[in-house]
């Protein structure tokens, strides 16, 4: 990295860093090119969330998110690679080398990694947004331990609700699973889990048209969708976990996305613009993985290296 004033130049700039952006980072820093990784919000990204992972080759009796988290941070900074506490605010794709403006000052960089996540999807109902942080919660592993003894209600029925649901069963009295369909979505695995354990009951068929309370929350207005019957359902907290949407807002306009905002990349996670590539939840509605994410950021960072291996450029030097 070279700096002129506040302005930092950079081979390889690194947007994210969760699993995609530090294993990109891992493997850009052997590579020699000296990355460097905005952290964004949350270093480690959503999997730095999870309580344990066990599904991540390599740790048979599973691995907690945010260790996992600094094992790859260290792992890419032995090697060379500059992880900084900023947030990017605005890229500019059309001029090279690629202008992004942060928190911290403005980088000039030869190619672009973009690891910038999703972020969870809301219900959009009356009360989901007044009572965030009052009993409603995206996170169980933040917020599960406010709820020792109480009663929880989580909607969902993919892994995330099922996981976070057994997750919330140390602390809660009762975990009640809301589902829109009467089948969950979750892997054989989880929900044999879930339908076995003491703690959890299951609401099928049913919506949550409102989240009431004054100071927090005090009940759930809900829908059933077979039969119309509307009902009241007491609990002390709502935990949502139904989907994510892709943080690609910075980037609209300037490359090409599918009609749900995800980042369109190649199977050499090339984007639209040449030089930029993305990797992990930003380009991936499909599998969303930790062991996934990781293996496309390293596939981006492979593919930055040759890029910039094959350019006439001569990158690296200080505008
Ligand atoms: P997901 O698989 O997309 O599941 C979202 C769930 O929310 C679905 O059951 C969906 O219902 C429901 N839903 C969506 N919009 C809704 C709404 N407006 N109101 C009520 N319910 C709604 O999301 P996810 O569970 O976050 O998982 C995402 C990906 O990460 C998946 O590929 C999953 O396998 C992976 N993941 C894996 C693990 C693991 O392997 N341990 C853990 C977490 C996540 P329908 O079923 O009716 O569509």
């Amino acid at each position: 990295m070279s700096t002129n004033g506040n302005e930092k130049r950079v081979k390889v700039l690194i947007l994210g860093s969760g699993p995609a952006g530090l294993s990109a980072a891992l493997y850009a820093a052997r590579a020699e090119l000296a990355p460097v990784v905005l952290t964004g919000i949350q270093i480690g990204g959503q999997a730095a969330l999870t309580h344990v992972i066990e599904n991540y080759p390599g740790f048979p009796t599973g691995v907690g998110g945010a260790e996992l988290g600094e094992l790859f941070q260290k792992q890419a900074e032995n090697f060379g690679a500059k992880v900084e506490f900023d947030m990017a605010h605005e890229v500019d794709l059309s001029q090279h080398p690629f202008k992004v403006t942060t928190d911290g000052g403005e980088y000039k960089a030869d190619t672009l990694i973009l690891s910038t996540g999703a972020n969870p999807t809301h219900l959009e109902v009356p009360g989901e947004v007044e009572l965030t942080g009052r009993g409603v919660s995206y996170c169980a592993t933040c917020d599960g331990w406010f709820f020792k003894d109480k009663k929880v209600v989580i909607v969902g029925g993919g892994d995330s609700a099922v996981e976070e649901g057994l997750f919330i069963t140390r602390y809660a009295s009762s975990v009640t699973l809301i589902h829109r369909r009467d089948e969950l979505r979750a892997s054989p695995v989880l929900q044999k889990r879930a339908k076995e354990h003491p703690k959890m009951n299951f609401i099928w068929d049913t919506v949550i048209t409102e989240v009431v309370g004054s100071s927090k929350v005090e009940s759930l207005k809900l829908k059933n969708l077979k039969t119309g019957a509307e009902s009241t359902f007491e609990t002390d907290g709502l935990f949502i976990f139904i989907g994510h949407v892709p943080n690609t807002q910075m980037f609209r306009g300037q490359l090409e996305m599918s009609d749900l905002g995800y980042v369109i990349v190649n199977d050499k996670m090339e984007t639209s613009v040449q030089g930029v590539f993305a990797a992990g939840e930003i380009a991936d509605p499909h599998f969303r993985q930790v062991v996934t994410s990781a293996g496309m950021g390293a596939a981006a960072a492979i593919q930055a290296t040759r890029f910039l291996e094959a350019s006439t450029i001569p990158f690296g030097n200080p505008a």
